[in-house]
């Protein structure tokens, strides 16, 4: 038997109306035993580490999604600092640039750059979302070496080999999902072949990319189908992945 990790699960999503926990059992039986919940808005905090403290397996990475970026306030920045030293808190996410929704980029950016201030100060490594803002956060985490300080997971990679490469080298892992199983996605999946092994993670993204937390064991088989692996061999190189990045 193998044990995956999903390194982006919101079991929260306010779409699942409280069923998340539900779809863990099945989950589990399907060999996926770690599940890290990125934060969206500040409402969902709370929640998401009461969530990690009941199960087991769960953890919480808080924070808040740039398209929400217009909820940050210095309560909001009290409460992630506080939320930053709980055990089951393994990273700050998700955080970024949204150049597609949410407020101007310059006040993303401004929030962005507290955020990323609060994981340097807890030693926390990040997930990253962006969205047609690459340079601009390309820039920030190498202004503020990120990367070789905390580590951490660029979510939802769909870009060039050449961007993933230029990422592994500033010290982060590659968050492969569900996009990696369209048919018609071309350069994900020459990432997923030309990168080094260790910069591989798995994650679902569910609800937005997935309904089952399920899906992450059919990444995980197309990503073996790519590499030319086993799927138990997936399974021990991105779960150790994913280990370094958390720490657990
Ligand atoms: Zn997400």
């Amino acid at each position: 038997m193998f044990s995956l990790i999903d390194s982006h699960i919101h079991l929260d999503a306010p779409e699942l109306a409280g069923t998340g926990t539900d779809l863990l059992p099945p989950a589990r039986l399907s060999g996926i035993d770690k599940f890290i919940i990125p934060g969206v808005r500040v409402s969902g905090w709370r929640g998401m580490l009461a969530l990690a403290q009941q199960q087991p397996g769960v953890f919480a990475a808080p924070g808040l999604h740039p398209v929400f970026a217009e909820q940050w306030s210095a309560a909001a920045e009290r409460q992630l600092r506080e939320l930053s030293s709980e055990p089951q808190v393994v990273a700050i996410g998700e955080i970024g640039l949204d150049a597609v929704a949410g407020p101007p980029l310059a006040e993303q950016e401004q929030v962005l750059r507290e955020q990323l201030q609060i994981a340097l100060d807890a030693g926390l490594p990040v997930l990253l979302h962006n969205r047609k803002a690459t340079g601009r956060l390309l820039d920030i985490l190498r202004e503020l070496d990120i990367g070789r300080q905390l580590g951490g997971i660029w979510h939802g990679f769909s870009g060039s080999l050449s961007l993933a490469q230029q990422l592994v080298q500033l010290g982060f892992k590659i968050g492969v999902g569900p996009i990696l199983l369209c048919e018609t996605a071309r350069k994900l999946p020459q990432a997923v072949v030309e990168l080094p092994a260790a910069a591989l993670v798995l994650e679902t993204d569910l609800p937005d990319m997935a309904e089952q937390p399920e899906t992450l064991v059919a990444v995980a088989q197309k990503v073996a189908e790519l590499r030319g692996w086993s799927l138990e061999e997936t399974a021990r190189i991105t779960t150790e992945n994913a280990r370094q990045v958390f720490g657990f």
